[in-house]
């Protein structure tokens, strides 16, 4: 641990880090402007006497074994020769207990006598300069997200120049190339022939390679459709690092011109964190920029959560799904960043995570850290399921797909998990109709609002036959769910009134009506019946009447809606899936619920007429 102080400002308050050069008979021949104010009038004193007897005599021992070395001219400056955490006392009173010293060789020589470099440091007030750092970069990151503006930096030694954003607390890159090549593709792209822009190009160009201290100028240029476009451009030279220019581009463009994700529409009211099309397409944008360095995917669920809002109460419900978001933001810092996918359900991309070592750590940490929260009163746990890019896929249904599935086999092994998706072990996901799957997951969540409102619109204008009618309507409805089915079925015509899908079996019979029986179903609560299964096996004890049918039609997972007329359900409308595990998202349950239980309601009314 060698940090040289840089903090001169701290000096009165306590020693970020000391360096001085040491004799071999203990006297300091050169140190940081601390160790005088600290040492004061006894400069003069070898240093050995500043610390308790025995430290100063290993101390002594050490130096002077070492600087007799005729060898040690040789020795690798920096090489570590004595640690010791000790106290220091500068004879007049004032003490510091808990001080990491470090003796290190180096060729610094006083009249060509060799001599020995010291650390020292106060312990707390490394780790407080630590703290500091680390909320000093969270805040400045913060502040940056905040703005709109894109981040320049040319480091005049090796013409690299990076362009970057920061957004949700991290560091997005833009661009990270040899400024030769970036202008000239800029210029093949936008420019042309427009000369006027070529000028300014070349204006910021020599700013850069200049090192120009300071410079702001305007930048005005238009769309390939001739919309006019402004921006301001500031930079100059980095204080004591002169080989790097860096500075702000600020640009006037409409918010429009922001990918979704940046934008404030992006986040989750609840938690803040970005939504779940945000988190896909922030996903989606990353994973080019990557250059097939390793990275995670990660899809997270609260285990048990709906014993939490029976026991107690939505409200803290809602608070637990703050804590958890709060929790993976913290632990996840600037390594990557965290969506909500709705309900319970996070994902969470990785990119500063090099290893499955160091990955396994980090959820160590993010369970130790959940699992103490509510101590006394329940025990929160989280599940995880893992796919790793670029070894699983480059891309992101694949990686989804796969993570998705370790998740379903970490709450089906007991919860409180995480599953690394490893092929070898948990088989394939072409069985699980991927593409389908990846189909309905491009849908962002908005566009499925936005289809689920106009059938709920068609449907209470024109009744139940709207959808019956509509083979097309049918097919979206399969489409934007990923169903391998979906069926409306009635009492009247003792049958399914339609089926939209390949059903093995097409009829159903008059007496499944009645015993329809969603033991081992989830209930959704509320006043709608609507059942979620996510896997047929596991009703296959509890409910084996059930789990006979279903197996008979091939259905694997379902969300059914029933219409009740006292105790038995008079009107049925199933999404089903056939023959593959479904954990079904929270959003996609609810908006099924709406349409299921209105057609249902719709049937029935027609029904009674
Ligand atoms: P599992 O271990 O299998 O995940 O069981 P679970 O009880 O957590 O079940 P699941 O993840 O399927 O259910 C999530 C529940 O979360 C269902 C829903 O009632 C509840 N929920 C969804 N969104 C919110 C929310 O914003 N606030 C609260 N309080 N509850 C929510
Ligand atoms: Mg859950």
């Amino acid at each position: 641990m060698r940090l040289d102080r840089k903090n001169e400002n701290r000096l009165s308050v306590n020693p970020v880090m000391v360096s001085a050069l040491i004799r071999k008979d203990g006297t300091i021949t050169s140190a940081g402007e601390w160790h005088y104010t600290f040492v004061g009038k006894n400069s003069g004193l070898p240093f050995y006497d500043f610390l308790p007897l025995a430290d100063g005599n290993l101390l002594a021992a050490t130096i002077q074994k070492t600087l007799s070395d005729p060898g040690y001219p040789d020795m690798p400056k920096g090489e570590v020769l004595l640690e010791l955490i000790t106290d220091l006392d500068n004879r007049e009173g004032n003490t510091y207990s808990g001080v990491y010293l470090c003796l290190v060789a180096t060729d610094d020589t006083e009249n060509g006598e060799p001599l020995a470099r010291i650390y020292y440091s106060d312990l707390a007030g490394v780790s407080g300069t630590i703290e500091r750092y680390t909320y000093n970069m969270a805040k400045y990151r913060y502040f940056m997200s905040m703005r709109n503006d894109i981040f320049f930096e040319y480091n005049t030694d090796t013409g690299n120049f990076t362009l970057y954003k920061y957004f949700n607390g991290n560091c997005f890159k833009i661009a990270d190339m040899d400024l030769d090549e970036y202008i000239s593709g800029i210029q093949e792209r936008h420019i042309g022939d427009n000369h006027a822009y070529r000028g300014e190009m070349e204006q910021i160009v020599s700013y850069l390679k200049n090192k120009e201290r300071n410079f702001s100028m305007n930048v005005q240029y238009s769309l390939p459709g001739g919309e006019k476009r402004s921006a301001k451009l500031m930079g100059g030279v980095v204080p004591r690092y002169d080989n790097i220019v860096a500075g702000i581009y600020s640009s006037n463009n409409r918010a429009s011109d922001e990918p979704y994700y940046m934008t404030a529409g992006a986040r989750d009211p609840g938690t803040g964190l970005l939504n779940k099309r945000a988190v896909t397409e922030y996903i989606i944008d990353m994973l080019p920029t990557l250059s097939d360095k390793t990275a995670w995917l990660i899809m997270i669920d609260i285990d048990d959560f709906k014993n939490v809002n029976d026991n107690f109460g939505h409200a803290f419900g809602d608070e637990v799904i703050s804590y958890v978001a709060d929790s993976l933001m913290s632990v996840m810092d600037a390594r990557g960043f965290v969506g909500r996918f709705g309900g319970d359900e996070f994902m969470v991309f990785v990119y500063g995570v090099p290893t499955r070592e160091a990955l396994k750590n980090m959820l160590k940490a993010l369970h130790k850290k959940i699992a103490l929260k509510y101590d006394g009163k329940f025990r929160l746990t989280l599940s995880e399921g893992v796919s790793q890019y670029p070894v699983d896929g480059k891309e992101i249904d694949t990686l989804f797909a796969k993570a998705d599935k370790a998740l379903y086999i970490a709450k089906e092994k007991g919860k409180n998990r995480h599953i690394i998706y490893d092929e070898k072990l948990h088989g394939g996901i072409e069985g699980d109709h991927m593409e389908s799957q990846a189909v309905s997951y491009a849908i962002s969540r908005d566009k499925k609002r936005e289809f689920i409102t106009s059938l709920v619109l068609g449907l209470s204008q024109k009744g139940i036959e709207y959808l019956v009618r509509n083979r097309n309507l049918q097919r979206d409805i399969r489409t934007v769910f990923d169903l391998d089915g979906f069926s409306v079925i009635g009492e009247q015509g003792m049958e399914a009134l339609l089926t939209e899908g390949k059903y093995v079996l097409e009829d159903f019979h008059p007496d499944e009506m009645v015993t329809f029986d969603f033991t081992g179903f989830t209930h959704m609560g509320g006043d709608d019946h609507t059942y979620v299964l996510n896997n047929v096996e596991t009703i296959r004890d509890s409910n084996p009447m059930m789990y006979e049918r279903l197996k008979k039609f091939e259905i694997s997972a379902c969300v059914v809606c029933a219409t009740f007329s006292g105790d038995t359900p008079r009107a049925i409308v199933s999404f089903d899936v056939f023959n593959r595990i479904r954990k079904w998202s929270q959003s996609d349950i609810d908006m099924m619920s709406i349409l299921g239980n209105l057609a249902g309601a719709l049937l029935m009314e027609k029904e009674n007429r």
